[in-house]
């Protein structure tokens, strides 16, 4: 059976290349960075290669790079670490939006438990943010605005470098969920007026469990955990080299011919999205033209969005659905809820994320087969009466 595999949001595949650069750190490379015979050496010369490496695709600075498990965990640091420098007799003020990924929003509403008064910002029909509503949101209390540059599940690209200005005017940070923007969108942090910036390398072609936190010079940080003075004590903990070696060649592979590639997906999508807006009553999510290259995310009203996703898992097409089954619940998304879906139109909805290996054929399959789908499903359903 043909596999098919449009689900690049959730994770992406492991570059050929980017597997040979980490093999050598798997094997033989085995060093500890912090030892300072020749084995620590080794590791650490490679640690700060990549470290380079990372620095110069984001147009920043070495030692504004701290290496992270991921994400996630990027997320925590800035979100908590400013928290924690900056909280002035344990409180302070937060801005974020309402559709951010969970490892913001559940940050920041572990703090909003703990004496932090957090702002959600409602976002549009398409889901931005409004920068004027952001800029009247700013109080004299507020320590820290973070909004996504680009969303996992609709795609949609805020405008996250006027937020930069607005906050850098009124003195405060700026710290951007970028794990889902990274080698689609270019970065020049030294003009971009962005003071922190989560990136993953398992979205962008690299192994899972290496990320980083970008942290602008002078910004005031505290650690959010405790042991050795790895990471400018801001990440202690031996460090995942092998992982770190891969981010380092994946950054410096996704952020190549960033136009040339993100033209190829743009295509794609766009073919993707055409024909499935042929089908009747299908919607597109997110915005029409200010979306990552290789998202679509569409509701098929009178269709669970889980049944086509597992029909189609069983033509061997892998796509994920709006609904957050993964979570153990089948709650509507957040993100769908906050631009305004009704739940039916929620729980209607699929993403579709396209990759580099991604094929106009293999979108013109994938037509075919949501086509045939939809209209099997529709016909046992009782609300679909046409
Ligand atoms: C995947 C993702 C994360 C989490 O990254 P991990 O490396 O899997 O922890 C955070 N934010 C966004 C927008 C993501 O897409």
């Amino acid at each position: 059976m043909q596999k098919i595999y449009m689900d690049h949001g959730a994770t992406t595949p492991l570059k050929e290349e980017v597997l040979e650069a980490m093999l050598p750190y798997l094997k033989n490379i085995f060093g500890n960075p912090s030892s300072l015979h020749s084995f620590g050496r080794e590791a650490r010369k490679a640690l700060d290669e990549s470290r380079e490496k990372v620095a110069r695709a984001l147009g920043a600075s070495p030692e504004e790079i701290i290496f992270t498990s991921g994400g996630t965990e990027a997320n925590n640091l800035a979100i908590q670490g400013v928290a924690r420098s900056l909280s002035s007799g344990g409180g302070g003020h937060i801005i974020t939006s309402s559709i951010e990924h969970h490892a913001v929003l559940d940050t920041v509403k572990y703090l909003a438990n703990t004496g932090f008064e957090v702002t959600f910002l409602p976002v549009d029909e398409y889901g931005m943010v409004d920068p004027g509503e952001l800029a009247a949101r700013i109080t004299d209390q507020t320590i820290l605005v973070s909004i996504m540059t680009a969303n996992n599940e609709i795609g949609t690209i805020q405008p996250f470098e006027e937020i930069g200005r607005i906050c850098r005017e009124r003195g405060v940070y700026f710290h951007t969920d970028a794990v889902q923007a990274i080698g689609h969108l270019p970065f020049n942090l030294k003009e971009q007026p962005i003071d922190m910036l989560s990136l993953s390398a398992h979205k962008f072609y690299g192994p899972k469990g290496a990320g980083a936190l970008y942290v602008r010079k002078r910004s005031k940080l505290k650690q959010v955990i405790f042991g050795g003075s790895q990471e400018r004590k801001l990440r202690p903990g031996t460090e995942n080299l092998p992982g770190v070696v891969g981010l380092g060649r994946a950054i410096e592979l996704a952020t190549s011919d960033i136009e040339g590639k993100s033209k190829y997906l743009k295509n794609l999508r766009d073919r993707l999205i055409k024909g499935l807006l042929e089908i009747e009553d299908v919607r597109l999510n997110g915005h029409p033209q200010k979306r990552l290259p290789g998202n679509v995310n569409v509701s098929v009203l009178y269709v669970e969005g889980e049944a086509l996703l597992l029909s189609l898992d069983l033509k061997g097409i892998a796509v994920s659905s709006g609904s957050a089954c993964t979570s153990g619940s089948l709650d509507p998304s957040h993100v769908l809820l906050a631009i305004g879906l009704d739940h039916q139109a929620a729980h209607g909805s699929v993403r579709l994320t396209l990759g580099k290996d991604n094929t106009p054929q293999e979108v013109d399959y994938t037509l075919e087969a949501v086509k045939e789908i939809v209209e099997r499903l529709r016909k046992m359903s009782s609300v679909y009466k046409k």
